[in-house]
């Protein structure tokens, strides 16, 4: 990115606004650096001190920020359908605060699919919805849609750009060679009125912001833009991972986005590891590769005949034990940059076993609504992870959650899991007041939710944090878990009310055959990858508490009759990227949930409150269970899935 000519330290710019609007992605990318939408600071981002420099600014100005942030969103959309009913068309935070009410995603839905079918995006937003992203959450069965806006991907960037200072700051030398990040593009589909409908990374990996990149020493990639942006996946992994191999000796880092995306990486090379050796033999792509772009760029990364390197490959993958093999195939790596926090903490043990030592790097906190935060202690162990908002990214506000009464602290040790992953009161009513970032206390939970520059206003993110220090006057807050979720194994998240419509209509089969289904609970198995669902089943015959025969094919079709329930995001990873195994419904002996309450209560739940866990964290927990294990079933067929 080139300087800005106008004098721009960093401080100044903090509050810069360019009166000049930019009209679309294209023309902001190429134009001028001073086209920045307002809050953001233009700086060069090979410039690490500088970068630092703006990072020291934002989180000291915290309060400044936020109010400027908020009033920027305000006055710029105050005359939207949307806010017009609650404000009068002036900024004032405290009128914002009493009338704008804080909503779910239901509250806004209308407003989202009026705009999906062709009513003007200004209903919300004064600038145009250039696209809607598709999140993880769903409503209804189908993803939730996020507004985007052009310069949103301005804002993306800013943020990816602030993420290589603190990276600098703790490891030496990153601009000395490459990172293997493996980076993937998911389907997309166009809403009726022709707007691009697709997962965030999507948006951007496909956006000018990424593909013109301008070029930064210490963010080369080993993967060329073609392969990432390859739409069929396997073409994509395995051209990724070529390229990786080939670059060996110049990678400093490897990675993916979650850590459930590296960990199929590092599967996929176990599954291939011969063909692509091969490939680097004989200086000839395999020819399945026959996406045009992929075939090009990869060809001329392998550029001739490798046998050595081939050999040195072969080596370490033909090695009984693939523990530390990351480390022994690209030596130089410092540390994997995966998302290691939440629902992704499940894969650290996996991953310090293929990694040999290396650290695990969660670098930020985002989603398709905003980005959020940025760890700026990369180094520090996944459990120890804090996130630190960033304060021009959107209005920040946190609804306090109180800890559950006893019944909570049951469920805590019934699934083993640290006391902060289960402790939300839900708060349900939007009369709950909230608090602003600078005001949120070291020690509480909150939730989170956002005001953000794309039209959405006091909305609730489902996100649970904890504030765990400050940097400077900015909060810093450790991912909890998000609300009402139970199951994940990737980008899926189902919760205890998708698991249970899913498994009652399971049960509606068994029901017509006498046999009942008497208490079920549920645990994601990541222990092989992809990870899958299991289901615990203890059934009888209807009259008596017998164990019936169990038709296999039966059994089989409540597996996928659970899968074709659970939601379009599931369904996805189940079918098209192959990021869940088959569902499994283990059969468990008579008198099994017993002894799995009887377990509770000996962890200090009482046997009053007792309420079965529909999902089981705790590895003890879970053995109880598998050890009265009688009969295991799996899908046979992937869900139907299509673009929404
Ligand atoms: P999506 O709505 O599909 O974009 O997913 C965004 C959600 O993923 C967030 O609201 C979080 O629940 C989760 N998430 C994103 N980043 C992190 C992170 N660093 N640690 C834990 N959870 C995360």
């Amino acid at each position: 990115m080139r300087a800005c000519p106008i004098s721009c330290t960093a401080v100044k710019q903090q509050f810069s606004t360019c009166s000049r609007k930019p009209k679309d992605v294209n023309q902001m990318t190429r134009g001028n650096p001073c086209q920045l939408p307002g809050m953001l600071s233009n700086y060069d981002p090979n410039d690490s001190e500088a970068g630092m420099k703006i990072l020291e600014d934002l989180t000291e100005n915290v309060e400044q920020i936020q109010q400027r942030v908020l009033e920027e969103i305000i006055t710029r959309n105050a005359r939207t359908d949307y806010l017009k009913g609650f404000l009068d068309g002036q900024f004032d935070k405290q009128v914002f605060k009493k009338t704008v009410p804080v909503v779910n995603y239901e509250d806004i839905k209308p407003y989202i699919e009026r705009i999906a079918n062709g009513d003007s995006s200004n209903i919300i937003s004064a600038e145009p919805i250039i696209e809607l992203l598709t999140s993880s959450g769903t409503s209804g069965g189908q993803p939730k849609m996020m507004p985007s806006t052009a310069e949103d991907l301005h804002r993306k960037t800013f943020f990816y750009n602030l993420l290589v200072p603190v990276m600098n700051k703790y490891v030496d030398g990153l601009d000395e060679g490459k990172a293997m990040y493996l980076l993937f593009v998911k389907p997309e589909t166009k809403t009726p009125s022709g707007l691009m409908a697709r997962p965030v990374l999507t948006s951007y990996y496909k956006s000018n912001n990424f593909k013109n990149r301008p070029f930064n020493r210490f963010n080369v990639y080993t993967s060329p833009d073609e392969t990432i942006l390859c739409s069929d996946s396997k073409q994509s992994m395995y051209c990724q991972l070529l390229c990786g191999l080939v670059q060996r000796q110049e990678v400093l880092r490897v990675g993916a986005v979650f850590a459930s995306a590296f960990l199929r990486a590092i599967k996929f090379l176990e599954h291939n590891w011969k063909e692509l050796c091969s490939n680097i033999r004989t200086g000839h792509v395999s020819d399945w590769i026959t996406d045009p772009g992929c075939r090009k760029v990869v060809s001329l990364v392998l550029n001739k005949p490798k046998p050595e390197l081939a050999d040195l490959i072969e080596h370490e993958c033909n090695s009984k034990s693939w523990e530390g093999i990351i480390k022994k195939l690209w030596p130089r790596t410092k540390y994997i940059e995966v998302i290691v926090t939440g629902s992704m903490a499940q894969y650290v043990s996996t991953l310090e076993y293929y990694s040999g030592g290396l650290p695990l790097v969660s670098t930020m906190y985002a989603s398709s609504e905003c980005y959020f935060g940025i760890n700026f202690k990369p180094l520090s162990k996944p459990w120890d992870v804090s996130y630190t908002l960033i304060p021009n990214m959107a209005y920040f506000e946190f609804l306090p959650v109180k800890k559950k009464n006893e019944d909570g602290a049951q469920y805590v040790q019934c699934n083993g899991v640290c006391k902060e992953n289960c402790m939300e009161k839900e708060t349900e009513k939007e009369d709950v007041e909230t608090v602003e970032l600078v005001d949120v206390k070291l020690g509480q939970y909150y939730e989170l939710v956002v005001t953000t520059f794309t039209g959405l206003y006091r909305y609730r993110v489902g996100d649970i944090l904890m504030v765990t220090g400050f940097h400077n006057k900015a909060p810093q807050f450790r991912f909890v878990h998000r609300r009402n979720v139970v199951l994940s194994v990737d980008t899926d998240k189902t919760s205890e009310e998708d698991l249970l419509k899913a498994v009652t209509k399971a049960k509606v089969i068994v029901e017509s055959l006498g046999i009942l289904l008497i208490e079920y609970t549920s645990y994601a198995d990541t222990s092989s990858i992809p990870g899958h669902y299991v289901l615990f089943w203890e059934i009888t015959s209807k009259g008596n508490n017998h164990l019936p025969v169990l038709d296999h094919k039966i059994m089989e079709q409540c597996c996928s009759t659970v899968e074709e329930s659970l939601d379009s995001v599931y369904r996805r990873c189940r079918r098209k990227d192959n990021s869940i195994g088959p569902l499994e419904i283990r059969v468990v002996q008579h008198g099994t949930f017993d002894a799995l309450m009887d377990f509770c209560v000996s962890q200090g739940s009482s046997v009053n409150q007792y309420k079965t866990p529909r999902c089981i964290k705790s590895g003890e927990a879970i053995n109880i269970l598998d050890s009265r294990v009688v009969a295991r079933f799996f899908s046979q067929k992937a869900p139907f899935w299509e673009p929404v």
